[in-house]
């Protein structure tokens, strides 16, 4: 039994590889020239390091157990700093305890400086549908919680904003809090949970996908992008450029737009749905400066509210003790919101020259870099706005009524490596009970 895979991002080669384990013939179909979608290496003035994706939430296990799995287990680290700061009102203010925004500690943010007012907690029970993160919050603790500590969390993870933003789907910790906000967040961190919080792989995370790719077994060709999928005769016709490839069963790896393409005649509802995801785009842009430059703590969120060209940064070479040994120090920064793209449309040099600016400001004192990059990620994440779990299910529902057909990837049940492995082989698992029927 033959499968395609469509898009080689880690989503399609964790597919790939569930698949493969199960005795099925692969395909992996990949539209660009490389596989790893969001994952991805460069080198940087001769420092080799992640431009995409770089750390994994280790409290979810599906990303740590694969990478065990398949051998990579050894190069398994953690950051050697956890401390990070929000830069705001002139400042680097060290990040209170807090559980995904909610300060679980009130004193101790009041030390920090980030927010003028004491938050006081207006309780009030959970509402019966779907609202946004921010008005939730906003009603429960004030503006000012919301505004320097959730928003820049958020944006942290989804480039999005917390007007926008589903509480169910997005903001799931903090609806878990309780009625009570403040006190569900100091219960919450006063129960501590073992262990760290992130991983990552030694020579960085963009490791992983020639690793999958590799043990997969799968046949993975790049520059293969679909165009079509029909089913035919109990079977499914590829279209591609060069020709076409027909298989027992099809997952779609891809992100919502080109899913919502290649659903359009097989599953029109699901196709519908996915049509109306809107994605944030934004770059990443990674500096090198020759020494090592005392920085404090692994690096900073900014809140949106203060208007800065990065909306946060990371001290790499102080996070990750494999890029400290050379010598050199690391910084990479993050531009770029949903629907808050301009400075995106300029040139490269322009990026870094604002980029490096604000870090500069920030931080207070950085020599001249010797090297930098500008990676831009367009459509680089999908905004899990208010309704997106009705919607994912409306997918499902119209997806699980195909015979051979799955979806999976980061539009659908959490935008995080760990997340997007556990939706690949949920994927893989409902379409074995499927061809097996
Ligand atoms: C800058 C950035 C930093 C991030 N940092 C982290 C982090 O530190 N930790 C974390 O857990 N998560 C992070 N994320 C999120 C995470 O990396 C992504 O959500 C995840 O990698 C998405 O994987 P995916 O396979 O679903 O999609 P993608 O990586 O987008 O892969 C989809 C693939 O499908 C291909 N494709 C599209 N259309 C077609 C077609 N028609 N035919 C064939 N192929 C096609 C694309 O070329 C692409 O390779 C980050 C995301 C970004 C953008």
């Amino acid at each position: 039994m033959r499968v395609a895979v469509v898009g080689g991002g880690v989503a399609g080669l964790a597919a790939a590889y569930a698949l493969g384990k199960a005795g099925l013939d692969v395909v992996v179909l990949e539209g660009s020239d490389r596989i790893g979608g969001k994952l991805r290496l460069a080198e940087v003035d001769g420092v080799t390091l992640d431009v995409g994706a770089e750390a994994l939430l280790a409290r979810r296990p599906e990303a740590t157990d694969l990478c065990t799995e398949i051998g990579l287990g050894d190069a398994m680290v953690h950051p050697a700093t956890s401390s990070a700061a929000i830069w705001t009102r002139g400042a680097l203010r060290p990040m209170p305890p807090t559980v995904m925004g909610i300060p679980a500690d009130v004193d101790a943010l009041m030390e920090s400086g980030i927010v003028t007012e004491k938050p006081v907690s207006r309780p009030a029970p959970a509402p019966h549908e779907d609202v946004s993160v921010g008005g939730f919050v906003r009603a429960r603790v004030g503006d000012e919680v919301l505004d320097r500590l959730v928003e820049p969390l958020l944006g942290g993870v989804y480039a999005g904003h917390a007007d926008q933003l589903s509480l169910a789907a997005a903001g799931a910790p903090i609806l878990a809090l309780g009625d009570d906000l403040l006190a569900g967040a100091a219960a919450a961190v006063a129960t501590p949970r073992g262990g760290p919080v992130f991983a990552g792989l030694e020579g960085g995370l963009g490791r992983l996908p020639s690793a999958l790719a590799e043990v997969s077994g799968a046949e993975v060709r790049t520059g293969a992008v679909v165009r079509d999928i029909q089913p035919a005769h109990g079977a499914w016709t590829l279209a591609l450029d060069d020709g076409q490839e027909a298989v027992d069963a099809v997952v779609l790896a891809t992100p919502a737009p080109a899913a919502a393409r290649l659903l359009a005649d097989a599953a029109p509802e699901a196709a519908f749905v996915l049509a109306d995801v809107t994605y944030a785009s934004m770059a990443i842009v990674t500096f090198v400066i020759d020494g090592d430059v005392e920085l404090p703590g692994s690096g900073f969120l900014v809140p949106p509210v203060d208007g800065t060209v990065i909306k946060g940064a990371t001290f790499s070479s102080q996070k990750w003790a494999w890029l400290a040994e050379s010598g050199r120090t690391v910084l990479r920064a993050s531009v770029g919101r949903a629907g808050g793209t301009a400075l995106l449309h300029q040139d490269d040099a322009t990026v870094a020259a604002a980029a490096f600016a604000d870090l500069r400001t920030a931080t207070g004192h950085l020599p001249d870099a010797t090297g930098w990059h500008v990676q831009r990620w367009g459509g680089a994440l999908p905004q899990y706005e208010v309704g997106h779990l009705e919607r994912v299910g409306a997918v499902d529902r119209a997806v699980a009524a195909v015979r051979g057909l799955e979806v999976c990837g980061a539009v659908y049940q959490g935008v995080g490596v760990p997340a997007v492995i556990g939706s690949a082989r949920g994927a893989v698992r409902r379409l074995l009970v499927d061809l097996g029927d």
